[in-house]
């Protein structure tokens, strides 16, 4: 499981001792945890910063919840969201998920229960998104885009995208230009023999995320920088 810093939720919840108690919890349970208390802030947030999961309350003052995720989804904000709420009818919660939701936890709700959820929904996430962490923030494979705290998002070429993935997948494994250039570009073999591609490729990285994403290994070869 891809675990390069702690991962970051967004706890949307109106009730300020919920909020406590659950910032505490999450906290404990090593997540970074940022509380909007009303549906405006937590659109705001969402929008301006990256989070791994949200956890969203339905009566909410501003925007109410299933109204939220719905404007996070037309927006093409894709974290998964766990719908927290006291309205747990099977009506509810079909109303919940067809706005977008990926679960559903009625309150009360068991705490454990609640930890375990989370960490699925990530886990999916990352593994439908095809997350890697490189130096400072991650790669997402899919959408070819480098995503680091505070920063736009850095898009990527399919060359570049195919080469950091490589890198990513074994953060600790030495390429040499020959097992670059055969894992990376491999697609008719029409850059057999030139090793120099991978030197263009790695400044190319370079130039676009900062020189340590990339590290080289003097006289053998690159591998995945380290922070
Ligand atoms: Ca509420």
């Amino acid at each position: 499981m891809v675990e390069s810093s702690r991962a970051r939720v967004l706890l949307v919840e109106d009730d300020g001792e919920l909020v406590e108690m659950l910032s505490t919890l999450l906290d404990e349970e090593g997540y970074e945890v940022d509380a909007a208390r009303d549906g405006q802030r937590a659109l705001h947030l969402a929008l301006t910063r990256r989070y791994d999961v949200l956890v969203v309350d339905r009566g909410l003052p501003a925007i109410e919840g299933l109204d939220l995720v719905e404007r996070l989804r037309s927006r093409a904000v894709t974290t998964p969201v766990l719908v927290l709420s006291a309205l747990a009818k099977p009506a509810d919660r079909v109303a919940g998920l067809d706005a977008g939701a990926e679960d559903y936890l009625g309150k009360p709700f068991d705490v454990d229960e609640l930890l375990a959820r989370l960490r699925a929904l990530r886990r999916r996430h990352l593994e439908a998104a095809d997350v890697l962490p490189v130096n400072g923030g991650q790669l997402e494979v899919l959408t070819r885009q480098v995503l680091r705290e505070g920063e736009a998002p850095v898009r990527l070429s399919e060359r570049e995208c195919a080469m950091l993935t490589v890198l990513a997948r074994n953060p600790k494994r030495m390429f040499s230009r020959r097992d670059l250039l055969a894992l990376a570009f491999t697609e008719d073999g029409s850059e057999a023999g030139s090793e120099a591609v991978v030197d263009t490729y790695v400044h190319y990285l370079r130039r676009k995320l900062g020189r340590r994403i990339v590290a080289t290994v003097h006289g053998r070869g690159y591998q995945l920088g380290r922070p």
